[in-house]
Parts: structure tokens; C-alpha cells; sequence
């Protein structure tokens, strides 16, 4: 049963479940996902009701194999952090479609999966972090006042899992260390105790995170990087470790226009697919520890959603340059974050503005029905037009640009507003080169 990265990655496609590619994953979604994958499920395989949220909404546990080797995955203990979910769906899928039965076959011999593809349905409901109690589970494994905690803290003591996946979403505004690039997954090996000692557990998990790293460079370029934590008796990583599992602590981050982090979902599943074959062969690159160590560290606010480098801003008496970073909220609505000397931030939509300048631009008076294309909105644009007026309803956008609304005053010649999404040019001597359209770049090719 040995199977490459490649392989995995190439069974991906059929074992892909449909339906979950969008931004939040509800507790409908796993329902209707489970009971339909349930009718490939053989003998080796069950599914369970092991409890119920605040809410009273089921809490599933998919279990396969009757190996020694436990290995307990739970997703989503954060409602609104969704990607890994799909992922576990999508590996139940491989496990009961048969598209490898010899090596799933012997796998089940060696290990015993136990997944938890949804351990907080309240949260994901109402896409919040918290639970319906709105305790954060994965500060109660201490306390255990939340019914998803208690399940959880059970599952743990009961099964003692030789290894643990707690998996979860990161910010995007993550960057990889000084890189200036996004981060597509960070890796932990949560520690079990405050001095943070290297148990041998703990070895296990980061020559796991290193194999898994050296399998997941074989495919292309992802950035990858080590989530920052110290130990915390409130969360459930850490507490796994301290009884003795080797944990590995997965944050499904984020490449730029993918915002249903459909790569980080990939990405998820073929690490583990590869990390349960490792496990159940016993294969764990010793050296590899040494990839987990050389990882670059998360950097909080490193990146951004669109940023314009090196703009000129021109007054009546005054011309200086920014840098203007964009960053859209969880409702899409994007906002100037902040400006000024930005260099030590990546954005996932860049243009270097230097030489160039911010223009206001106008408002197009909508008289007359207008068909707009690309093309249509490239020569507005070029005639110094962003926003429109009048009848907005005659206007056939045929493109994934927005209409931007003018509002009252013909030019709101800021390019921060407090309140307003921001929507202007960029011109050289040469023409217009950019527009910002409510937060989205568009650069104009000559
Ligand atoms: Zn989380």
C-alpha cells in the first residue's frame, strides 16, 4: 500500500463530494453529505450519533478500520472555519467509493479512524466561532461547560488516540514569515505542558508534519508555515497532548481568489490520506523533524486583500506617496484599512503604482440602456469614469465588475472614507492604468 502524494492527489477529483465548494459548510450540508455517502459504506465502516450540540443538533462520528492505531480528526470546533470539513467528507468518500480497495484494506487492518466532521453544527449554522452558548470550545477543554467540549474531552479519554488532527481555519491576513506571501496551511505540534518539552509524542507529530511537508512539496508550490501557540490548559491541542497523543494542529489558509479555500481543502486531504498511510506503515522520516523546525513562522497582519504600492496623492499645495491596503469584511464589503508606508505587507492583488497618481474619477450619467462588458467598462474607465448616476436599472453589467453607485456629491475625491467602499483611478501621463471598483483592482492593459 504504498501510495505517493501524486496518486492521491490524482484521486482527488472522483472523491471531491459535490455541493460543499462555498463559503460557510452548515450542519445541513454534512447531513445530506453522510447519508448519501453512507449507501458506499462496507463493513469496515460506521457512522454514529455520539451526541448533541446546545441546540440539540446531531453530532456525527464516521469510524473505519479496527487497526491498534487510533487516530482521532475533528473539524469546524469552529463554526465558521469550514474547509476541513469538506476535506474529511471528501476522504470518506475515498475510503467508501473503492477507488483503492487493496490499500484501504490494509490500512483498516493497521488503524482505526475516528472522524468528527463538525464538532460545533450551532456554530456553523449561525457561521460564528462559538458555540450556541457563545463559549469558544476550544477554550473549554479545561472547564468543559460546553456540550461539544465534554463530547470532545470524552472522545479523547476514551479512545486515547495514538494521534490527533485538530483541524481548523486561519485568517488569510497570515503571511509566511517575512515572505511577503500568503500562508495555504500551518502546522503545530502542540505541546502538552507549559515548559513545552519534546515528549516523544510530540517528536512523532513533527516528524509527521515534516514527512507531510516533504510529500506536499513533491506537488507544486504551497506556502506553508508553523501556527504560533504556546501551551493552554483551555484548549483541546494541547490538552490531546498532555495525554499523551501526538497532535497536529492543521490551519487551512488561503491563495488569493480562491475564497472558498478550495486549495487548502485539496491540500487537507491529501496530507491526510498521506498522514494515515505514513501512520498505519509506520513511516516517519526521522530527519524530517528538521522541516517542521525550518518552517517560517505565521506572521499576523502580513498580508492583505489589495494593495496598491507607492501611489501619489496630489492636493492643492501638497504631493506625497502611500501605500493603500484593502481588505474586504466577512460580508465582502471592502474598506481602506490603512495607508502610509506598507512594505512589510503582501497583498494577494497588487499593483506598483509608482509615478502614477489618484484621481477622483467621474460619475457616468446612465440616459440610455448600456450593455456593459469588459470592454465597454475598460473605455469608461479610461475616460476617467468609475461610479455611474442616474438610472441605474438600464445598465446590463455582463461583468464580474461592480456598479458603483454615485452618491449625491459628483466627486468624493478621498481615497479613505470612512463609510465608503473605496472606488477611484490611477492615472500616469499616459492614461488611465488601474481602478479600484469597491475594493476591486482593476488594472488596465495597454
Ligand atoms: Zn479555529
Amino acid at each position: 500500500m504504498l501510495i505517493n502524494s501524486e496518486q492521491i492527489l490524482q484521486s482527488y477529483q472522483t472523491s471531491k463530494v459535490a455541493g460543499l465548494d462555498k463559503p460557510q459548510i452548515v450542519h445541513a450540508d454534512i447531513e445530506s453529505s453522510l447519508q448519501q455517502l453512507a449507501g458506499n459504506f462496507n463493513s469496515s465502516m460506521q457512522l454514529d450519533i455520539i451526541g448533541f450540540s446546545h441546540n440539540r443538533k446531531e453530532i456525527y462520528k464516521w469510524t473505519m478500520g479496527s487497526g491498534p492505531l487510533h487516530i482521532l480528526c475533528w473539524s469546524q470546533m469552529h463554526g465558521d472555519e469550514p474547509t476541513a470539513t469538506a476535506a474529511l467528507l471528501d476522504v470518506i468518500n475515498y475510503f467508501s467509493s473503492g477507488c483503492d480497495p487493496e490499500s484501504c484494506r490494509a490500512l483498516a487492518q493497521k488503524v482505526t479512524l475516528h472522524f468528527v466532521p463538525m464538532l460545533n453544527p450551532d456554530g456553523a449554522d449561525e457561521s460564528t466561532r462559538e458555540n450556541a452558548q457563545g463559549i469558544d470550545i476550544n477554550r473549554d477543554a479545561d472547564a468543559l461547560q460546553s456540550p461539544e467540549g465534554q463530547l470532545l474531552n470524552q472522545l479523547i479519554c476514551q479512545i486515547k488516540p495514538q494521534f490527533a488532527f485538530n483541524l481548523h481555519d486561519q485568517s488569510r491576513y497570515y503571511a509566511q514569515g517575512n515572505t511577503r506571501h500568503g500562508v495555504s496551511l500551518a502546522w503545530l505540534a502542540p505541546s502538552g505542558d507549559k515548559g513545552e518539552s519534546i515528549t516523544d509524542s510530540r517528536r512523532l507529530a513533527m516528524q509527521l508534519i515534516g514527512s507531510l511537508i516533504e510529500d506536499l512539496n513533491t506537488l507544486g508550490n504551497a506556502n506553508f508555515a508553523r501556527y504560533e501557540d504556546g501551551f493552554s490548559v483551555r484548549a483541546f491541542g494541547d490538552f490531546a497532548a498532555q495525554q499523551g497523543s501526538a497532535c497536529i494542529l492543521i490551519e487551512s489558509g488561503f491563495v488569493a481568489d480562491d475564497m472558498n479555500r478550495q486549495c487548502a481543502r485539496e491540500l487537507n486531504y491529501v496530507a491526510l490520506l498521506q498522514a494515515f498511510y505514513r501512520i498505519a506503515q509506520g513511516r516517519f522520516a526521522v530527519q524530517a523533524e528538521a522541516q517542521y523546525h525550518a518552517l517560517a513562522k505565521n506572521k499576523a497582519e502580513g498580508m492583505t486583500d489589495v494593495l496598491i504600492r507607492n501611489l501619489n496623492i496630489q492636493t492643492h499645495s501638497k504631493q506625497y506617496q502611500i501605500d493603500v491596503s484593502i481588505k474586504r469584511d466577512n460580508l465582502g464589503v471592502a474598506s481602506v484599512d490603512e495607508v502610509g508606508d506598507l512594505h512589510h505587507l503582501g497583498g494577494y492583488n497588487t499593483f506598483d503604482a509608482k509615478g502614477m497618481l489618484f484621481e477622483a474619477g467621474l460619475a457616468y450619467p446612465v440616459t440610455h440602456p448600456l450593455e456593459l462588458t469588459n470592454n465597454r467598462y475598460d473605455f469608461l474607465l479610461r475616460q476617467g469614469y468609475c461610479r455611474f448616476t442616474g438610472d441605474l436599472s438600464l445598465i446590463n453589467n455582463l461583468t464580474r465588475r461592480p456598479i458603483v453607485r454615485a452618491i449625491g456629491e459628483s466627486c468624493p475625491a478621498q481615497y479613505r472614507r470612512k463609510g465608503l467602499s473605496p472606488s477611484w483611478l490611477i492615472r500616469d501621463a499616459d492614461g488611465i492604468q488601474a481602478a479600484v471598483l469597491e475594493g476591486q483592482l482593476v488594472i488596465l492593459d495597454n
